[in-house]
């Protein structure tokens, strides 16, 4: 066989794919599996966006359309983008794609040349470095610290800028720790960005799931100099409960997203129809279930994070946003892949291993899940955590 591409040959298998498959096995012998690795919303997709896309489909609303987006969704997404985020988009400016996911690793693409570097503040989202890199860009890290509340000081992306920095990338509520930058910092960070003519890939993904600590800002919001700086990246998966779905969005300077739609329209032709006429329906209806399923989010986020810090020899930083905490595990003395596998072993408790998203003194525990999990789970690893040495 000939060679493979490098950098594809290169991607590192997912480090929680070990720990899904044992789950899976320890399931299938019929044992109780606390699980706490979810990535996505544990709801259904509420009604009226199931039934804009039934009538969709009944309309015979399955060819292709524009390769940058239903228009009539990049309307909506134009309304929604000036009225909940102060950023003015033409709908031109958006590009619809096959997820946040999608878009993000298509902004990579139209952003980098060989050899151009992107900061990532660590703990970070795991897919990010492998799509910087397919794109032909080089991650550079920057190591964010619990005392910082896991957010990257302004001293620390000066200190991190080289001729060839391209980009920083904020994702914020994020995952995997659930932190925010306040707007004050927020603004801060995009100061040096524009100081340095870097662009700021903004994942704005999580932007619905706050629970009142820390206002949710949007970068692009900040005045034109940052708008121009900014490419917001958001998604309808995690707000709406859409992951199957698969529809994303990426709102950008009008060259930026000219250049990107083109990208889209060899790779992908466009997303799929129906799928983004329920979109429409999710934007203009779907607000009430949105904030049904937000306070659920929160009910679970108080009650979770009351259960992790309660556990002796587990620190946490109490998560503003998103669904995950991300408590410190470092007094036990092993490494959160090893703490990971024996919390499955022996309590049969699911979580993902912060060395995943670069943080080995960490580990994830989603919260969409049930409050029953949530009680039993923890209960199982506080036992746990009470038989290890300290
Ligand atoms: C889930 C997620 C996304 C995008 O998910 P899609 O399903 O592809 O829209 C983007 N960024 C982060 C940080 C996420 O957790």
């Amino acid at each position: 066989m000939k060679q493979l591409n490098q950098t594809v040959a290169a991607i590192a298998p997912s480090a929680t794919l070990a720990i899904s498959s044992k789950a899976a096995e320890l399931k299938a012998q019929g044992l109780k599996v606390c699980a706490f690795a979810a990535g996505e919303p544990d709801f259904n997709t509420p009604d009226c966006i199931k039934v804009a896309c039934e009538r969709a489909l009944d309309a015979h609303k399955t060819r292709y359309v524009a390769a940058a987006g239903l228009p009539e969704l990049r309307v909506a997404l134009s309304e929604k983008l000036a009225k909940e985020n102060g950023a003015l988009y033409d709908p031109t400016q958006i590009v619809v794609a096959n997820g946040g996911k999608h878009a993000l690793s298509q902004v990579f693409q139209t952003m980098l040349n060989p050899g151009d570097e992107v900061i990532i503040p660590t703990p970070y989202w795991l897919s990010y470095p492998e799509m910087v890199r397919v794109a032909g860009g080089t991650p550079v890290f920057v190591e964010t610290r619990v005392e910082d509340g896991f957010l990257m000081r302004p001293d620390q992306l000066e200190a991190a800028i080289t001729p060839r920095t391209v980009a920083v990338v904020i994702n914020s509520p994020s995952n995997p720790t659930g932190m925010m930058y306040t707007p004050a910092q927020l603004r801060v960070i995009g100061e040096v960005a524009i100081a340095h003519d870097l662009w700021v890939v903004s994942d704005e993904i999580y932007e619905k799931m706050v629970y009142g600590e820390v206002e949710q800002a949007s970068m692009a919001s900040f005045g034109p100099a940052f708008y121009d700086h900014t490419i917001t990246v958001n998604g309808f998966s995690k707000t709406f409960a859409m992951t199957g779905w698969r529809l994303g969005y990426a709102a950008a300077p009008k060259p930026f997203a000219k250049a990107l739609a083109s990208l889209q329209s060899h790779m992908a032709s466009a997303p799929n129809t129906f799928a983004q006429w329920g979109a429409v329906a999710a934007l203009k209806e779907a607000a009430p279930d949105v904030t049904k399923m937000v306070a659920a989010f929160a009910a679970r986020r108080d009650r979770i994070y009351e259960l992790v810090s309660a556990i002796l020899g587990v620190r946490c930083a109490k998560p503003q946003g998103a669904f995950y905490v991300f408590p410190n595990i470092m007094s036990f003395g092993l490494g959160s892949l090893e703490f990971a596998s024996r919390l499955l072993e022996e309590q049969h408790v699911a979580v993902v291993p912060g060395v995943a998203f670069g943080n080995d003194r960490c580990i994830r525990l989603s919260y969409a899940c049930s409050m029953e999990n949530i009680e039993e789970g923890l209960a199982r690893m506080a036992a746990f955590c009470a038989g290890l040495k300290r």
